[in-house]
């Protein structure tokens, strides 16, 4: 009886993943299973990871067909934040560092928008003076 506390205590010490993230800082992930990884870092799991990344492919066709609908200063923008993605999905990049790119991505975004709109308020207003000046 008195084994038993003892075996689960041993247990939980195995649920934090041995490996190491990119940013340098320990593995926080759970460990799969009877190993002593979780999914991002166990050496059995690379075919799985390996379908992981290239989904992240076919995140490159979708930034392909984007490139013409985005002003060009944002496209690796859009390219990071898609890599981003596959990352925080296989876990190897830290879900708070990618709500951090999100949220700068956000407001330049925003900031792009009022710009785009500026210009097109004034090439309409420019328009319209001068349809207005043929008039008279
Ligand atoms: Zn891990």
């Amino acid at each position: 009886m008195a084994i038993e506390p003892e075996a689960s205590r041993s247990k939980s010490k195995q649920a934090q993943c041995a490996g190491t993230r990119k940013d340098g800082m320990r593995c926080t992930a759970r460990v799969m299973g009877a190993g002593e990884h979780c999914f991002a870092h166990d050496p059995a799991k690379a075919a799985q990871r390996d379908q992981a990344r290239r989904k992240g492919g076919a995140g490159r066709a979708i930034r392909h067909r984007l490139d013409h609908l985005v002003p060009a200063t944002l496209r690796p923008m859009i390219g990071d934040l898609l890599d981003a993605l596959g990352e925080v999905h296989a876990g190897t990049l830290d879900p708070k560092r990618a709500s951090a790119m999100a949220a700068l991505a956000g407001a330049i975004t925003r900031a792009y928008g009022v710009g785009i709109l500026e210009e097109r308020l004034q090439a309409l207003e420019a328009a319209q003076a001068a349809q207005e000046g043929g008039e008279a």
